[in-house]
């Protein structure tokens, strides 16, 4: 609590050239004039850019059955928004993550509420990950989402079984081998019927799948997501 207060009074920089920005703005002018955020048409189910009206999901989603029921994302993943993401993943950036939540509630939040979402779950980090980076990125951007939306947030019931290696340096057969037993469900998740996960990127969608499985193996009816950003969908 202590450090979210610090967060807020600590000079807010913009999310993505990071220089200070004046007090009530959350992004600096210039970059707000560049931002795009994600719209329709978007693929039904992860929320992906489309290029096509007539289509109703992208490349991926066509090819490969999800374990989650639908996603939804703010930002395609180039760019700044890119550089952003990974500041706030590697660089301790975590003060961005009020500002990914509020836009979010703001942009995505009909979507969430249309879904009957019972509580948020944040994708976990690895304990030894946690310990050497000193925070969870999906973690905070959850509890900023679940407080500006007013669903809990349960963190502690998906655990981390595995040390997955960074799966951006495999490819898709071995992203979801190493995922297959990567998560764990604690108890209690089975009170809830709709769940959303939360992360910072969707990628290939291996690690949310991989997620999803597990809470529905544990009781869970539906499984949706939200992230900050995604790839494009080709
Ligand atoms: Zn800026
Ligand atoms: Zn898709």
């Amino acid at each position: 609590m202590i450090q979210n207060i610090i967060d807020l009074l600590y000079p807010r920089r913009c999310p993505f050239c990071d220089e200070i920005v004046d007090w009530g703005r959350m992004v600096c002018p210039a970059c707000e004039e560049r931002l795009v955020f994600i719209s329709e048409p978007v693929c039904k189910r992860c929320g992906k850019p489309l290029e096509e009206e007539t289509a109703e999901r992208c490349f991926d989603c066509m090819r490969k059955e999800h374990a989650y029921k639908a996603g939804t994302a703010l930002f395609v993943h180039q760019g700044a928004v890119r550089d952003s993401v990974y500041r706030f993943k590697y660089k301790n950036k975590r003060e961005y993550a009020y500002f990914y939540a509020r836009q979010t509630a703001k942009r995505r939040g009909e979507w969430i509420r249309r879904r009957g979402i019972e509580a948020i779950v944040p994708i976990p980090l690895h304990k030894n990950r946690q310990k050497e980076r000193g925070y969870n990125q999906a973690e905070l951007y959850a509890r900023f989402l679940g407080r500006l939306m007013g669903i809990p947030v349960v963190n502690h019931c998906l655990v981390r079984s595995v040390d997955t290696r960074p799966q951006k340096e495999l490819d898709d057969v071995q992203r979801k081998n190493n995922l297959k037993k990567a998560f764990k469900c604690k108890k209690n998740i089975v009170q809830f019927r709709y769940i959303l996960l939360v992360d910072d990127i969707y990628t290939t969608g291996s690690t949310v799948d991989a997620a999803a499985m597990v809470l529905k193996q544990a009781g869970v009816q539906e499984v949706f997501f939200a992230c900050i950003s995604i790839g494009m969908g080709f």
